[in-house]
């Protein structure tokens, strides 16, 4: 299991991984787009941060709509909306519970996933974040059925989420800004690729 301690940890390292990177998401963002998701991303776990730490949560539910809410609020770029549905939808699938066992976080990171494929309607190939949380998503699951542990499970992620961000660099981009830019977008890996291959390395640290 993964309990409220734990989740708000693993945003808590989150925040750091991109505070620590936010120079190279920056530089990622700029070859193909408008060099701003370092920014964005810091910007917006540190509001996230703040308004966990100004109103403590009592359920898990409660964590991630606030954590939604509070990034589509302060987040201008496609990011903002993509990643805040993405953790409301975790909320909205987790309930009010105070934790989540592996199969609970199985389904609730699969919830999220649905919440950004609603909003940016991407696909697999697409070069966006969604190519390294489909993929991530898929070795949770498979991982788990064969080992029923949620670190393990959380590891496999992780590896299939940073294969999913090298992934990116040969692709055409097919949503977002960096579309605009058709073939001059190859051989630059995504920044929210690269974002969300962070996200992963933080929940495999947080359940080691
Ligand atoms: P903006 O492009 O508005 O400046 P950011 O730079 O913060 O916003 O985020 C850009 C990232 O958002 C891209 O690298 C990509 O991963 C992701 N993205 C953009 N559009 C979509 C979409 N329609 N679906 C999924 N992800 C998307
Ligand atoms: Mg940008
Ligand atoms: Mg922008």
């Amino acid at each position: 299991t993964i309990s409220l301690d734990q989740l708000t940890g693993w945003l808590t390292r989150f925040r750091d991984l991109v505070t620590e990177q936010v120079s190279y998401l920056t530089e990622l963002d700029s070859a193909i787009g408008d060099a701003d998701h370092g920014s964005n991303m810091t910007r917006g776990m540190d509001a996230v941060l703040g308004k966990i730490q100004a109103s403590p949560v009592v359920a898990v539910d409660e964590l991630f709509k606030g954590v939604g809410m509070t990034l589509v609020t302060s987040v201008g770029g496609a990011s903002g909306p993509l990643y805040g549905t993405f953790f409301l939808r975790i909320g909205t699938s987790a309930g009010p519970v105070s934790t989540l066992d592996a199969p609970g976080l199985a389904a609730a990171l699969r919830a999220g996933l649905g919440g950004v494929v609603a909003r940016g309607k991407a696909e697999a190939g697409d070069k966006t974040m969604f190519d390294v949380l489909a993929p991530a998503l898929d070795a949770f699951d498979a991982d788990l059925v064969v080992f029923s542990d949620i670190s393990s499970a959380a590891r496999a992620a992780y590896s299939a989420a940073q294969a999913g961000r090298d992934a990116t660099a040969p692709l055409i981009a097919r949503k977002g800004r960096a579309s605009y830019l058709g073939e001059r977008s190859i051989g630059h890996i995504d920044p929210g690729a690269a974002s969300t291959s962070l996200l992963f390395q933080a929940l495999a640290e947080i359940l080691d």
